[in-house]
């Protein structure tokens, strides 16, 4: 349980560069079934700080699907395109207690340092960055910029932190050495895009948010995010982390691999088979009355810890 006093805030945070698809179905659901079962307060967020891969209006289609399934906020929904300024306030913040730094490496400078290091990496395997410019930009003689500099993208310091330990309400025990897994990581893009680790911790602190619920496909993110918490003295959250859809490739559904919109002229259907993911009983009838039954099945689900 959240220690008492805390009243339960959750959120459901979409980047609108699509409709929702049956994949994020599963985590406005759980999201949602997740407040109300608190008795809690469940909040909308746009992400969409990367203004390339965000599609125009679909933030609108989404919020329309969303209120067509019967999830609806209990506050207004918030866009993180509109938040720069605090994004840009915690980054010079953490650069002046040099927490972190300017990096001009291309993904070329950082492979050419791991070789240099005989830490040889597979090819489109995320780079570990190893700290190359902790002590100043490295590329200082490679200009390629207009006014013949690069671009400078922002990372944070991960050394001296300790491998991090954090517990899953659905996952169980997890632990990351942020460091050696995933290096010095971006704040703030060179295309000066803020990145999503940035946005997303001071944003689920400014909402207040207690609980985070959202697809297994960011568990992997929730270190970083909590080593970012601990750096900018933020609290952090309880996390519970919700079951993937597969395609037929068994690869996880994306936008990116072309998942179908959900179709949500039938909500109780595409509801059903969201709530199916979540190991909760198929449900006929009304669609309140079906949402209602959730919550109460949600609340003693063997598969979360409530
Ligand atoms: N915006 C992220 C996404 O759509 C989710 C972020 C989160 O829930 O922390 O994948």
């Amino acid at each position: 349980m959240i220690s008492v006093g805390a009243r339960y805030r959750g959120r459901f945070a979409p980047s609108p560069t699509g409709p929702l698809h049956a994949g994020s179905l599963v985590a406005a659901l759980a999201s949602w079934l997740d407040a109300r079962a608190h008795a809690g307060q469940w909040l909308v967020r746009l992400e969409d700080v990367d203004t390339a891969r965000c599609v125009a209006g679909m933030d609108r289609i989404i919020l329309q699907q969303l209120s067509e399934c019967g999830l609806h906020a209990d506050a207004a929904p918030v866009w993180q395109s509109q938040r720069s300024g605090l994004y840009q306030q915690a980054l010079e913040q953490l650069v002046a207690r040099s927490l972190a730094y300017p990096c001009n490496c291309s993904r070329k400078d950082i492979e050419a340092a791991l070789a240099r290091l005989g830490q040889d990496h597979p090819r489109h395997a995320e780079l570990v960055y190893p700290g190359s410019c902790r002590n100043g930009l490295t590329n200082r003689s490679d200009a390629t910029g207009a006014g013949g500099q690069r671009a400078v993208a922002w990372r944070l310091r991960t050394d001296a932190s300790p491998t991090l330990h954090w517990m899953d309400r659905r996952l169980g025990a997890q632990q990351q050495d942020v460091e050696a897994e995933v290096g010095d990581f971006v704040l703030k893009r060179a295309d000066g895009c803020f990145s999503y680790q940035l946005a997303v911790v001071l944003d689920d602190a400014a909402q207040g948010i207690t609980d985070v619920v959202r697809g297994e496909d960011l568990v992997d993110n929730t270190a970083r995010q909590i080593l970012l918490q601990q750096r900018l003295g933020l609290p952090t959250p309880r996390y519970l982390h919700t079951p993937l859809v597969l395609g037929a490739n068994r690869e996880k559904l994306s936008k990116q691999n072309g998942a179908q919109p959900v179709d949500t002229s039938d909500p109780l259907s595409a509801l059903n088979r969201a709530a199916d993911v979540l190991g909760l009983p198929e449900k006929t009838g009304t669609l309140s009355a079906a949402l209602h039954d959730w919550v109460r099945a949600w609340k003693t689900s063997p598969a979360i810890s409530f």
